[in-house]
């Protein structure tokens, strides 16, 4: 279990998830990445669709 960090709202983590892993907060919707698991950190996903860098 993690913690949104744009609401503060608990996101749920798989127990298998894996850092780098994108999550959607279910409260507020933001895109999360899970920046390490141990414990679990989460951060704001990069707005940037997969296509950047190109
Ligand atoms: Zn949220």
């Amino acid at each position: 279990m993690g913690e949104c960090p744009i609401c503060a709202a608990r996101v749920d983590v798989a127990g298998d998830a894996i850092a780098g892993e994108l999550l959607v907060c279910a409260d507020c919707g933001a895109e999360l990445e899970l920046i390490a698991t141990a414990p679990v950190e989460l951060a704001e996903a990069p707005t940037a669709e997969e296509d950047w860098g190109q």
